[in-house]
């Protein structure tokens, strides 16, 4: 009851587009249909302790009870089987202890034997149309035929359950429901990416004649991928996070935007209007994190509680043949962050992909070694001058043929483009240190006296 009503409560609180409301799990209609299952099974005298008993495949009876769920068809439709197996000898039924309860199941089997009309345990009576009332599975000595019954004949007989496929049938047009739901939701986002990745490009790009917003820019996405809105790579929290943790995040997120004004110092007020929809983006991939939660919870709930109802065992099955890859937040998360990743925040290059590995800054001027890596010149001359051979990332012997050809231009020139004012810095670094080894430590640069 508790559920139902928090699901309902959720659903109506957080703000869903009335479309997707629409598309959750009816978790209410559901449990109804449940109730009619438990009838259904009762009416056949498979009390839940009953099917207990017949399920466990260790037990020995000369009874037994087999359930799953079929996946029939290209429509890949789910068909709950209820099979019931008798092992006889003689033509009698193999003689074992049995409770009250299977000695009731057992006259009930008989009667279905015996070819009367069956019309299975609908309370309301619903028809079966024209499906024969009982099939025998006439399937040969399945997995289930055991090594001390192996003497004995094996009859299987399915019991046809309506309500139990009712529920299956709801289950997964929901399920199905939810996915193209997803789809779609992750589609629109996915275009949403590209087009403002191509607006961010155009707001960044480095020009003599206009301004842009490239460092603004660039401290934004900085934020951003500290924040870790939903995953982390930290070790104590690895993984995609719940919607709970993620909204934390993103609450950081926005405060600290908001905290060093990188808004209102936006020189184009194109970017304003941009950091207001990707903000928006990362609004609408929470609340599909959060919807998605809902629902495989409802799922969840639902099938934990057929399962305490009936003890079928069926929420493992569902899980594995229905859900494995599907409705999964996590994985929807997974995509869209990654598409954010390459498609908008690498738009504008980020100060740590351009770091020389010795010093730890702008590796600039860049020098390419002949095993490809990349330091700063200054690092390298040092390198040659302690006559150190081998690059210190992977020890290539490549640093003494190293000359003033081996300088990246082209690396060079996107430098100076893009990182501006850690190129000046690093250039004025490197003069003040050559400036002291050549003139001694009261060396002054011109840059540093006071005029
Ligand atoms: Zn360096
Ligand atoms: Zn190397």
């Amino acid at each position: 009851m508790k559920f139902a009503h928090d699901f309902r409560e959720e659903l109506s609180s957080e703000d869903f587009p009335l479309h997707w409301v629409n598309s959750a799990i009816p978790y209410g209609q559901l449990k109804k249909v449940l109730k009619k299952v438990i009838r259904e099974l009762s009416d056949l005298g498979f009390e839940p302790e009953t099917m207990r008993r017949l399920l466990d495949p260790t037990a020995d009876s000369p009874v037994a009870l087999r359930y799953g769920l079929d996946i029939t068809g290209n429509s890949r439709r789910l068909r709950p089987r209820l099979t019931v197996i008798v092992y006889r000898q003689n033509d009698v039924v193999a003689s074992a202890p049995l409770s009250l309860s299977s000695y009731a199941f057992l006259e009930h089997l008989a009667f279905i034997q015996s070819g009367s009309c069956y019309r299975g345990g609908s309370p309301e009576g619903e028809d079966h149309g024209g499906d024969p009332p009982v099939h025998p599975a006439g399937s040969p000595e399945g997995p289930y035929l055991r090594d001390d019954k192996s003497q004995a004949m094996q009859e299987r007989i399915e019991v046809p359950l309506v309500s139990d496929n009712t529920f299956f049938e709801i289950l997964q047009s929901d399920v199905n429901r939810l996915e193209a739901l997803q789809t779609q939701e992750e589609k629109s986002m996915k275009d949403e990416i590209v087009s403002l990745g191509l607006e961010v490009a155009h707001l960044t790009k480095p020009s003599r004649l206009s301004k842009n917003d490239l460092d603004r820019w660039r401290a934004i996405f900085e934020l951003y991928l500290e924040a870790q809105v939903f995953f982390s790579t930290l070790e104590r929290d690895r993984g995609s996070r719940n919607s709970h943790a993620a909204a934390l995040r993103l609450r950081w997120f926005q405060d600290e935007v908001a905290k060093r004004r990188l808004s209102s110092q936006f020189k184009m007020a194109q970017s304003r209007e941009a950091l207001l929809r990707f903000m928006r983006l990362n609004a609408v991939l929470l609340k599909n994190v959060r919807f998605q939660e809902l629902n495989r919870t409802a799922i969840h709930k639902i099938l934990k509680k057929f399962d305490k109802r009936t003890s079928l065992g069926v929420s493992k099955t569902f899980t594995q043949q229905v859900l494995l890859d599907r409705l999964l937040a996590s994985s929807m998360a997974k995509d869209i962050c990654a598409q954010v990743s390459t498609q908008l925040v690498s738009v504008v290059p980020r100060l740590d992909d351009f770091i020389c590995p010795i010093c730890f800054v702008i590796a600039y001027r860049p020098v390419r070694l002949t095993c490809e890596h990349v330091f700063c010149i200054r690092c390298v001359i040092k390198m040659q001058r302690r006559r150190e051979r081998y690059c210190p990332l992977c020890r290539a012997d490549a640093v003494m043929s190293c000359s003033a050809d081996s300088l990246d231009i082209e690396l060079e020139r996107y430098m100076r483009k893009y990182f501006r004012k850690e190129v000046k810095e690093k250039a004025q670094a490197n003069e003040i240190e050559r400036g002291i080894e050549e003139y001694g430590p009261g060396y002054v640069h011109s840059s540093c006296t006071v005029m």
